[in-house]
C-alpha cells in the first residue's frame, strides 16, 4: 500500500526543499488559483493545506469571501491543531467557492482552474484542496463538504476525496455553511494517506458538542449496489466507463446489485432547502461590525449601513440568503423547511436498508469535467442538479469516498463509494485493495512538485 506521507517522513529532504516548494507553488498559483494564502515560513513537517473556511491562528481565514477580508482568527480549528500536533507543517489556505456555495469553484473572487487544463473547472467548493493535491506529491489537504464539496473537486482533479460520517470530526473552528450537514474531510493521492489523516483528526472534541467518539467499523463488503434512478441522468461517456469498471469489480469477486430507490429524487430539493435555510442564519452574523470587512460610517441609516456591509456578499451568497430566509419563514415553513426535514429522515431510513449489507457505488459526477465557459451559461438550478450523485450521502451523513479510476478526453473521472454510518474504515479497506489492482496513474500537464 502506497503512503506518500510515510515516504515523505522517512525521506532525506534536500536543503532548500521548502523554499523551492513555496516558490514553485507561488508561480503555479498565478494560473490555477489554488491558494488564497501561501505560508512562506514553512520549514518543517509534511506540508498540509487548509480549506479557507477553517480557522488557522494568525492567518487570514475568510472562506473566499470579501465580507471576511482581514479576519485573522486568534485560534486554530481543532482539526488544524491535531495536524500540527502530529508534526505536519501548515502550507496555506486553499481557494473555494464563497462559504462553500458552489460545485465548480467559480463562485470565488479568483476562479479556480483545473491543473490538467486551466480552461476546465477544478470542481468545488473545495477547489484549491483538489488542485493542490493534484500538483503536489507530498501533501495532505483538509477540505470540507456540505453537499458534495469534497467528492466533486476530487473527481475533476483526479485525486482521492474522503468525506467522513457526520460528527466524527470536530467542526470547531469551521466557518459554518450548514451546521447539520457540514463535514470536515480530506484529500490525498492514496487510500493509505486518507486513513492516516482521518485517524489523526477524528474523535470527540469538547469544543464541538456534536462531535462523537464513535467506534469506526471495518467491514469487508462483497456486495456493491447501484441505484438505478441515479444512473438516469448520467452522461453516456461517463456511464459507459462506469459500467466497464463494474465489470472489472465483478471479475474481482464483487457482487453488483441493482436496486430501485425512486425516493432518492428527494435528495437535491431537501438538501438545498435545508442547506440554504441554515446558510441564511449563519450569514446573519456578518454585519460589518464584528468580523472582517468593517463599515466605518456610523452616520448611515440602518438600512444603508447593512446594505453597504452586505454588498460584499457574492451573487450566490445573496441568492441563498433570500431563498433560505424564505423557506423558513412562518407562512411557508411547513411547506418547505419542515417537509425537507421529513424527507431527510425518510431517505436516511431507505438508504440504511440498502447499506445494511452493501456499499453504494456510482460515478461521482454525472458529467465529464466541464469547461469554464460552459459553466457560465448554466442556470443556478442546472448547477444544483450536478449534485445528483453527491447530495444523498451528504444529506444523510453517510461516509463516502471519491476515487479516480479513468480518464475521458484527457480529464480524470471519479467513482464514489458510500457506506453506512461509522463504516468509514470499510471504505478505505475497499480502496486499499482496489488501488493495488487498478494502478491508476496520476498524470497532468504541470509536472509534479
Ligand atoms: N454544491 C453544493 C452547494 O452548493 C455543495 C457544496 C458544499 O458541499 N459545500 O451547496
Amino acid at each position: 500500500m502506497k503512503s506518500y506521507i510515510k515516504e515523505f517522513e522517512s525521506m532525506d529532504k534536500p536543503s532548500g526543499y521548502y523554499t523551492e516548494l513555496v516558490g514553485n507553488l507561488e508561480s503555479l498559483n498565478t494560473e490555477l488559483n489554488a491558494f488564497n494564502v501561501i505560508n512562506k515560513e514553512l520549514k518543517d513537517g509534511l506540508p498540509f493545506s487548509v480549506k479557507d473556511n477553517l480557522c488557522v491562528k494568525g492567518v487570514e481565514s475568510r472562506a473566499s469571501s470579501k465580507i471576511l477580508k482581514g479576519y485573522i482568527p486568534p485560534f486554530d480549528a481543532t482539526v488544524v491543531s491535531r495536524f500540527k500536533e502530529k508534526g505536519f507543517g501548515f502550507l496555506g489556505k486553499t481557494n473555494m467557492d464563497e462559504f462553500g456555495f458552489g460545485t465548480f469553484g467559480t463562485n470565488s473572487e479568483k476562479m479556480a482552474r483545473n491543473p490538467f487544463d486551466p480552461a476546465y473547472t477544478a470542481g468545488g467548493s473545495s477547489s484549491g484542496a483538489a488542485i493542490a493535491t493534484s500538483i503536489m506529491k507530498y501533501h495532505a489537504a483538509i477540505a470540507e463538504s456540505t453537499g458534495g464539496s469534497i467528492s466533486a473537486p476530487a473527481a475533476f482533479c483526479g485525486v482521492v476525496g474522503f468525506t467522513p460520517t457526520y460528527g466524527v470530526i470536530s467542526r470547531h473552528g469551521l466557518i459554518d455553511y450548514s451546521n447539520s450537514l457540514d463535514k470536515i474531510g480530506f484529500m490525498s493521492r492514496s487510500s493509505a494517506d486518507t486513513r492516516i489523516m482521518f485517524d489523526a483528526a477524528r474523535g470527540r472534541d469538547p469544543k464541538d458538542s456534536t462531535s462523537l467518539d464513535a467506534e469506526i467499523k471495518n467491514t469487508k463488503y462483497t456486495k456493491l449496489t447501484v441505484i438505478n434512478q441515479l444512473m438516469d441522468g448520467v452522461d453516456k461517456d461517463v456511464s459507459d466507463r462506469f459500467e466497464k469498471l463494474l465489470g472489472k469489480l465483478e471479475q474481482q469477486g464483487f457482487a453488483i446489485n441493482r436496486v430501485d430507490l425512486p425516493e432518492i429524487s428527494a435528495a437535491i430539493p431537501a438538501y438545498y432547502i435545508i442547506s440554504m435555510a441554515e446558510a441564511s442564519t449563519n450569514l446573519a452574523r456578518y454585519t460589518g461590525f464584528k468580523y472582517g470587512a468593517k463599515v466605518e460610517d456610523f452616520s448611515l441609516s440602518y438600512n444603508d449601513f447593512f446594505k453597504q456591509a452586505r454588498t460584499n456578499f457574492g451573487t450566490e451568497a445573496k441568492r441563498r440568503v433570500i431563498l433560505g430566509t424564505f423557506v423558513r419563514s412562518a407562512s411557508v415553513r411547513s411547506k418547505y423547511y419542515n417537509k425537507a426535514l421529513k424527507l431527510r429522515a425518510m431517505l436516511i431510513d431507505r438508504m440504511k436498508r440498502v447499506l445494511a449489507d452493501s456499499m453504494l457505488i456510482s460515478p461521482t459526477m454525472p458529467v465529464k469535467t466541464p469547461r469554464l465557459d460552459l459553466i457560465e451559461k448554466l442556470t443556478p438550478v442546472q448547477v444544483y442538479s450536478m449534485d445528483v450523485l453527491t447530495a444523498s450521502p451528504n444529506l444523510c451523513g453517510f461516509p463516502h469516498i471519491s476515487f479516480p479510476y479513468d480518464y475521458a478526453d484527457g480529464m480524470p473521472l471519479g467513482v464514489q463509494i458510500v457506506a453506512d454510518h461509522f463504516q468509514d474504515h470499510s471504505l478505505m479497506s475497499f480502496t486499499d485493495k482496489w488501488e493495488e489492482s487498478f494502478e491508476y496513474k496520476f498524470k497532468h500537464n504541470l509536472g509534479e512538485l
